[in-house]
C-alpha cells in the first residue's frame, strides 16, 4: 500500500466506449500510483474497496483539466475533472474543490513529460455525440480552448502528432501583430445569463426574454442566436446581445453598467444631464467597482465624480468611512438617501439599457432580409456580379451588400444554396447574413471587413514593410478558414487573394466560397474563358475541370505565393494558353524573395502533380502554425 500516492472516492461517469453503452455515474475508489490510476468497485456499507474495474496508464495521459459542471447537474457532480488518454475522456467528479485541485495538480506533475500532451482541450463535456463547448460532433475533434502555458512557443517539438480536425470556434493563439481587440469574457455552454432587455419572439423558435430573469445557455453555435432555457423549462433561441453572463449578482440592477469605462460613463451622465445622476461600473482594477456621479452643484456644465467602492478586511463595502454595508445594493440604497461625504446623494439612476439593441437577423433561422432595413452608405467596388456597397442593417450593424446584376447569376440555384452557406460559420470565413430575394436585383448581405480585398491590401494597404509573422499569420488565417470548409466537404473553386478580405485587426477571411457555380458567364466558367482562374488552377482542373478540395489546395499554394510577393500576378509573363501548357509539363512558381525555404516547401507541397500528393488543409494549418511557433 505504501506506493499509493493518492486515494479517494469519486463519482465516475461511464465512458460509453460503445455507442450503445449507457450513460451512468458510479462511486468508485480511485488509487493513484507511480504508474497508473486504478479504480475499484466500492462497498459504501462496509466502506471497502472491492473488485478492480479499470486502470489508466499514466504514460498514456494527454491532458488533465477541470470540466465546466453540467448546467443542471446534482450538487455531488459540481466538481468534475477530465483525464484524456488514448481511449478518450474519463470524467470524474470530486466532492469538493480542494480534492479536485489536489488530484489535478499531482497528475499534471506526473504526466508533464508525456509524449503527445494536448495543446487544446474541451472545457465542457462530450454528451450525446456533441462537445457542449464547441458543438463539434467528432469525439476526436481537437479541443477548442488553448491550455494555459500553450499560448506561446512550446518548449519542445510536438513530434509526429497526427493532425486533427479543426475547430469551428477555435480560439486564436497569441498573435503579436496586428493588435487584438480587448479580450472577450469567456462564454460557454451551460453558463447562466441575465436578460438585460425584454425580447418578444419574432419566430416560433425564439424564446421570450423577461428583463432581469435568469436563463441557461444550451447552445451557442450561432454567434447571434443562442439556444436558452428559462426557469420554467421553456427552450428557444434568444439574441445573444440581449443577455449578460451572470457574474456578481449586480446584473439585475439598472444602475449597474457592467462593461462601461470611465469616459463612456462620463458621456452617458453628461448626456442625461441630471443632478445626482449615477451609475455603478466595473473599476479599472479587476474585481472592484466605481460609482460615477454627475452633479450640477451651481456649475451649469456639471461635473462627474468617480468614487471607488472600498472593502473592509471583513468583506464589508463602503464609500464613506463611517457607513459599512454587507452588499453593494445595500450601500447604493443608503447613498440614494444620504450624500454622506459625496458631492450629492445618488438621485437618479442613469442606465445604458434604455433602448434595446437591434438583433442580428429577424429572429433565429431567418435568412430573408427586408431591404427596407438596409441603408446604403458607400460603394466598395465592382465585382463579377455588379456593385458591392457598404451599409447598415437596421441603422446599426455594418454590412456589405452585393447587388446582383440581372442575368449574371443563376439566382434560384443560388438562393437554395444560400440556406446552406448561412450555416457555415468560422472566424476566417466572411459570414453570410442573409439575402433579399423578393425584388430585383437580389442582394447578398454579408459581414463587412473594413480593410477590403486582400490583394489590394497586399499591394497598397500594408503601411510598413510586413514582418514574417504578419505574412505567415495571413496564410494561417486562410488555411484555418479553408480547413473548416474542407471539414464540411465544401469546395471553394475560386480561392485567390482577390477572394479574401481583411478586417480592421488585420485578420484575413475567405469569401465567395462556392459562388462561382452560380455565375452565368462563359468567360468565367469555362476553363478556356478569359476570366477563368487559370493561374490558380491545377492540371486536373485545366485539363478535365475536376474540382475538389485538392484543387483548392493548389490554389492555396498560389495564394501563399501572392502573399509572399505582396500581390504579384502569378506567371506574370505567360498568357493563359502558355500557363496550361507549361504547368501541365511541370512548371511551378518560383520562390518569392520574402519566403524562406520552409515557407516555400509548404507552397510547393500544394503543387503536387497528382491531387493525392497534396496535403489537406488541416495538415497545412498545422504546418503553418508550426512555422509560426518557430518565429515567436
Ligand atoms: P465579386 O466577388 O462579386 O466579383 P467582390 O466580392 O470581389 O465581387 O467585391 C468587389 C469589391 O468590393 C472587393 O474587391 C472589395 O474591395 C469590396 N468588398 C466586397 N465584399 C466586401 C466586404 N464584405 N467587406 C468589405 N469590402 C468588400
Ligand atoms: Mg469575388
Amino acid at each position: 500500500m505504501s506506493d499509493n500516492i493518492l486515494e479517494e472516492i469519486f463519482i465516475k461517469r461511464s465512458q460509453q466506449k460503445k455507442k450503445t453503452s449507457p450513460l451512468n455515474y458510479k462511486e468508485r475508489i480511485f488509487v493513484l500510483t507511480q504508474e497508473k490510476i486504478a479504480y475499484y468497485d466500492y462497498d459504501p456499507d462496509k466502506g471497502k474497496r472491492k473488485g478492480l474495474k479499470g486502470t489508466v496508464d499514466l504514460e498514456k495521459i494527454k491532458c488533465v483539466e477541470t470540466v465546466q459542471p453540467e448546467p443542471t447537474g446534482p450538487p455531488e457532480r459540481a466538481y468534475p475533472f477530465q483525464i484524456i488518454y488514448d481511449e478518450g475522456p474519463l470524467y470524474i467528479f470530486a466532492k469538493n474543490e480542494d480534492v479536485r485541485a489536489e488530484w489535478i495538480k499531482k497528475l499534471k506533475e506526473m504526466v508533464r513529460f508525456n509524449k503527445d500532451l494536448m495543446q487544446k482541450y474541451h472545457p465542457c463535456f462530450w454528451v450525446d455525440g456533441t462537445w457542449l463547448c464547441c458543438q463539434q460532433e467528432v469525439k476526436q475533434a481537437m479541443g477548442c480552448k488553448v491550455l494555459d502555458g500553450f499560448t506561446s512557443k512550446p518548449s519542445r517539438r510536438r513530434g509526429s502528432r497526427k493532425p486533427l480536425p479543426p475547430t469551428p470556434q477555435e480560439e486564436k493563439s497569441a498573435r503579436p501583430l496586428p493588435p487584438q481587440p480587448p479580450e472577450q469574457p469567456s462564454r460557454f455552454v451551460g453558463m447562466t445569463v441575465i436578460a438585460e432587455y425584454e425580447y418578444t419572439p419574432m419566430t416560433p423558435q425564439d424564446l421570450e426574454l423577461r428583463k432581469d430573469e435568469e436563463y441557461t445557455i444550451l447552445e451557442m453555435t450561432d454567434q447571434n442566436w443562442w439556444k436558452a432555457r428559462d426557469k420554467y423549462g421553456k427552450e428557444g433561441y434568444i439574441p445573444s446581445n440581449y443577455v449578460v453572463e451572470a457574474g456578481n449578482g449586480l446584473e439585475r440592477f439598472d444602475w449597474y453598467c457592467k462593461n462601461m469605462n470611465r469616459s463612456q460613463a462620463e458621456n452617458l451622465l453628461k448626456t442625461e444631464n441630471k443632478d445626482g445622476g449615477f451609475l455603478v461600473r466595473d473599476s479599472s482594477k479587476a474585481g472592484k467597482y466605481t460609482v460615477s456621479l454627475f452633479s450640477k452643484g451651481g456649475d451649469v456644465a456639471g461635473v462627474c465624480r468617480h468614487y471607488n467602492i472600498c472593502t473592509t478586511p471583513q468583506g464589508q463595502f463602503y464609500l464613506a468611512e463611517k457607513h459599512h454595508f454587507s452588499s453593494i445594493p445595500d450601500l447604493i440604497n443608503y447613498h440614494q438617501h444620504n450624500a454622506a461625504g459625496m458631492v450629492s446623494r445618488l438621485k437618479y439612476i442613469v442606465s445604458n439599457r434604455a433602448q434595446p439593441p437591434s438583433t442580428a437577423g429577424l429572429g433565429y433561422g431567418v435568412w430573408e432580409i427586408d431591404p427596407r432595413h438596409l441603408t446604403f452608405i458607400k460603394e466598395l467596388g465592382n465585382g463579377q456580379f455588379g456593385v458591392v456597397k457598404y451599409g447598415k442593417w437596421q441603422g446599426q450593424h455594418d454590412v456589405a451588400i452585393k447587388m446582383i446584376k440581372e442575368g449574371c447569376m443563376s439566382e434560384d440555384d443560388f438562393i437554395e444554396e444560400a440556406k446552406i452557406m448561412m450555416k457555415l460559420r468560422h472566424e476566417n470565413l466572411v459570414q453570410l447574413y442573409g439575402v433579399c430575394t423578393k425584388q430585383r436585383p437580389i442582394y447578398i448581405v454579408t459581414e463587412f471587413l473594413s480593410n477590403g480585398c486582400l490583394l489590394t491590401y497586399l499591394r497598397e494597404g500594408l503601411k510598413q514593410h510586413p514582418t514574417s509573422v504578419q505574412l505567415l499569420e495571413m496564410c494561417k488565417d486562410v488555411s484555418e478558414g479553408m480547413a473548416y470548409l474542407e471539414s464540411k466537404q465544401y469546395i471553394h473553386r475560386d480561392l485567390a487573394a482577390r477572394n479574401c478580405l481583411v478586417d480592421g485587426h488585420g485578420t484575413v477571411k475567405v469569401t465567395d466560397f462556392g459562388l462561382s457555380r452560380y455565375v452565368l458567364d462563359d468567360e468565367y466558367t469555362s476553363s478556356a474563358g478569359t476570366k477563368f482562374p487559370v493561374r490558380w488552377s491545377p492540371p486536373e482542373v485545366l485539363l478535365y475541370c475536376k474540382f475538389s478540395s485538392k484543387s483548392d489546395i493548389w490554389a492555396y499554394g498560389v495564394l501563399m505565393w501572392e502573399v509572399y510577393t505582396l500581390g504579384r500576378l502569378p506567371y506574370e509573363r505567360l498568357n493563359n494558353t502558355e500557363i496550361v501548357e507549361q504547368v501541365s509539363r511541370g512548371l511551378r512558381l518560383y520562390r518569392p524573395q520574402l519566403a524562406n525555404d520552409k515557407v516555400y516547401t509548404i507552397m510547393t507541397s500544394c503543387w503536387g502533380e497528382k491531387a493525392d500528393e497534396r496535403p489537406t488543409f488541416q495538415e497545412l494549418a498545422f504546418a503553418v502554425q508550426d512555422l509560426l511557433y518557430e518565429l515567436q
